[in-house]
């Protein structure tokens, strides 16, 4: 059958309805602790009518006299006494039961209730026979038998059974040894025959109807509480998960003292085969990959971290063979021609009581480290590593304090126009000054914000420092200079980045000519429409779009055909070994070809040498950029290099 589910002949339906299936362990216990709730319930029914017999036995018989001594008083109460023990040690094993939920106590849960069970159903009959002997009705059986039946949850068949022969049972005990107060024989009348087997028909419909119901229930909280400790698309645990199953594990090389490491899976090259194969495809190989991980670590912790990040926590004796074994398989499910590898970072458990969920980072960390090299495949976390890793931390952990306390600051770096050298511009390229860490460059912080989905916070703060900038200077006639400000593809998916732009724009009243924006090739990959959408206002705003870093990934052409710039930023690795490199000159010269029939002005970037300035402007780049020029300095810098004549700026910004 389609959809999972499974198709039942008749016999099987009918045996199915009866009671006769397996229960997972989960949809056991679901029902065995709705039962001990049932228990408490009735246990405190017991203990409260205990109590009242007992009073009432005081008043009737204490009172009046009739009974002389103690020993008289508990032969007439002794069942009350009973009942009444039986109902509070039962209540306080419920309560035990549901509270620390021990392994123990649910073994004997079912014996427990049953003789509960049991209990009562025996004094409900002895008080009901000796009821009908005085041709009282049989309400007190037939209270424990509601209890017995409805309260409790029996499989069908035992419901049938149980029923069947108890009211059969009970009748023909009545029928047989009920004797009124003369010592005549009483019997049930036909009539109420029938009333009490409709009734008894009528129980065990209400019995097996109930149990079903339960059951449904509990299969539901099952699929439910599975779904939300696994992940959807390989069946593997989930994090959360993940994080209990790794305790338990933890916990037990506690005592074996087995050495155990983490495990950070990233299938190198997945997005491209998403690419070629498509979702499907994709998907198809995540649940491969899963399956290998779960052939390789039997028994182990492992779960699907997120898109194609696996994690494991495993022995650390022979780990690298499991990882191989791993990498072989996932090799040899390449059956087409597209590439495909895992990298692997792994961690060694050094605190065994520390959140798994936590440590499993310190291997991805590791395994991070590998992207894009051939060669390497798995690599364990050293110290080095955890230097940088601690450092990673701390970015993370500090960025709105270093934003709000100002230890973010703005430097410039010249771009001059190639023709005569003059100042047309700099770059805003951000720098963090920490009183603990010292001075932090952005290789150091920015890739850590980007993975981490923070970058939109630091680039909000280094367009203000630079508006508020540009305004201080315009308020007291100091020179100002068109600033081209960096933008992550983040930006535009993390804030409105347009919005924020203008916002500030309009705070600090900065002509938009004075501001470019500078978006890198890699930023374009994503949400086409989405982006296209913001530059179109950007340039209406009469904002200059600039493409940065061409040349630096794969797809620099498409981003040509799909997007509009106004200033082609060709990447400083064409200048590296740029020294009698024919072919450099020669792609670089054609870039600015290309960028002039595109109708797009031209900036190059990381230009050192005079050589290089030559080249650039014989090849008739617009602007240029580089140490050659200038570093990244503060505004003050390039501000005394102005007055002392280091730097012309451009007429057009006097
Ligand atoms: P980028 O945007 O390509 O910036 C140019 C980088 O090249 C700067 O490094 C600059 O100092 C360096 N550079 C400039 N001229 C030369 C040269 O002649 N030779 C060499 N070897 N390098 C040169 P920096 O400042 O370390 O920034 C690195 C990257 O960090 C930037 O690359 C940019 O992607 C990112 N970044 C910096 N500030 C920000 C920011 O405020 N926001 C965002 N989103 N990214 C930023
Ligand atoms: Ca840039
Ligand atoms: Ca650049």
């Amino acid at each position: 059958m389609e959809n999972g589910k499974k198709h039942h002949g008749i016999i099987e339906s009918l045996m199915h309805g009866l009671g006769f299936y397996h229960d997972t362990p989960y949809v056991s216990d679901y029902q065995r602790e709705a039962n001990v709730r049932s228990t408490i319930y009735m246990s405190v029914v017991i203990i409260v009518l205990e109590i009242w017999m007992l009073i009432r036995n005081v008043k009737l018989n204490v009172l009046t006299g009739k009974c002389t001594s103690f020993g008289m008083f508990l032969q007439y109460t002794k069942n009350y006494w009973i009942l009444l023990f039986v109902g509070l040690a039962t209540l306080i094993y419920g309560l035990i039961f549901l509270k620390s939920r021990r392994k123990g106590l649910r073994k004997i849960s079912d014996i427990w209730i049953t003789l509960f069970a049991g209990i009562c159903l025996y004094f409900g009959m002895q008080t009901s026979f000796s009821d009908f002997s005085r041709g009282r009705m049989i309400i007190c059986f037939l209270t424990m038998i509601l209890y017995v039946a409805c309260l409790l949850i029996w499989r069908p068949y035992i419901s049938i059974f149980m029923l069947t022969a108890i009211a059969y049972g009970f009748y023909q005990w009545i029928d047989h040894f009920a004797v009124d107060k003369q010592g005549n024989p009483v019997h049930v009348s036909a009539g109420d025959q029938i009333n009490y087997i409709t009734f008894f028909i009528s129980l065990i419909m209400v019995a097996i109807s109930i149990c079903h119901q339960r059951h449904r229930e509990a299969l539901k909280a099952e699929s439910l509480e599975i779904a939300a400790i696994t992940d959807e698309l390989t069946g593997l645990p989930n994090m959360s998960r993940f994080s209990q199953l790794a305790t338990d594990y933890l916990e037990e090389s506690k005592y074996t003292n087995t050495e155990l490491i983490y495990l950070f899976f990233n299938i190198e090259n997945f997005q491209t085969f998403n690419d070629r194969f498509g979702y499907n495809g994709g998907n198809k190989l995540l649940r491969s990959m899963g399956q290998i991980i779960r052939e390789n670590f039997p028994g182990e912790p492992y779960a699907r971290q997120s898109d194609d990040h696996f994690v494991v926590l495993t022995k650390f004796e022979g780990y690298d063979l499991k990882v191989g074994a791993v990498r072989n398989s996932i090799k040899y499910q390449n059956k087409e021609e597209v590439y495909l590898d895992i990298k692997v970072g792994a961690y060694r458990v050094k605190d065994p009581d520390a959140d798994p969920r936590l440590e499993v980072d310190h291997a991805r960390y590791a395994a991070n480290l590998l992207k894009n090299r051939e060669e390497e495949y798995i690599r364990e976390y050293d110290d080095q590593m955890d230097k940088d890793y601690r450092l990673r931390q701390y970015v993370l952990n500090n960025i709105d304090k270093a934003i709000k306390e100002g230890y973010i600051k703005v430097y410039y770096q010249p771009v001059v126009w190639s023709n005569d050298g003059e100042l047309c511009g700099c770059e805003a390229l951000a720098r963090w000054d920490d009183p603990d860490v010292g001075f932090l460059s952005p290789g150091k912080f920015i890739p850590v914000l980007e993975e981490c989905r923070q970058i939109h916070k630091l680039d909000r703060c280094v367009y203000e420092t630079v508006c508020k900038k540009m305004r201080d200077c315009l308020d007291n006639n100091l020179p100002i200079f068109p600033t081209s400000l960096n933008f992550s593809r983040l930006d535009f998916e993390l804030m409105d980045a347009v919005g924020e732009l203008e916002k500030l724009v309009e705070k600090y009243q900065i002509p938009r000519k004075y501001l470019h924006v500078e978006i890198t090739e890699s930023a374009l990959s994503n949400d086409i429409e989405g982006l296209q959408k913001s530059m179109r206002i950007l340039r209406e705003r009469g904002y200059s779009i600039w493409l940065d870093d061409f040349g630096s990934g794969y797809s620099s052409m498409n981003v040509l055909k799909d997007y509009k710039f106004d200033l082609l930023k060709i990447d400083m690795v064409f200048l590296k070994n740029f020294t009698g490199n024919d072919n450099a000159h020669k792609i670089i010269k054609s870039i600015l070809d290309l960028a002039k029939e595109l109708g797009m002005m031209t900036l190059t970037e990381g230009v050192e040498t005079q050589e290089a300035v030559d080249f650039l402007q014989g090849a008739g780049c617009g602007r240029l950029q580089g140490y050659f020029y200038g570093k990244p300095m503060t505004y003050e810098e390039i501000y005394a290099k102005l007055q002392d004549g280091t730097y012309r700026l451009a007429s057009e910004f006097i």
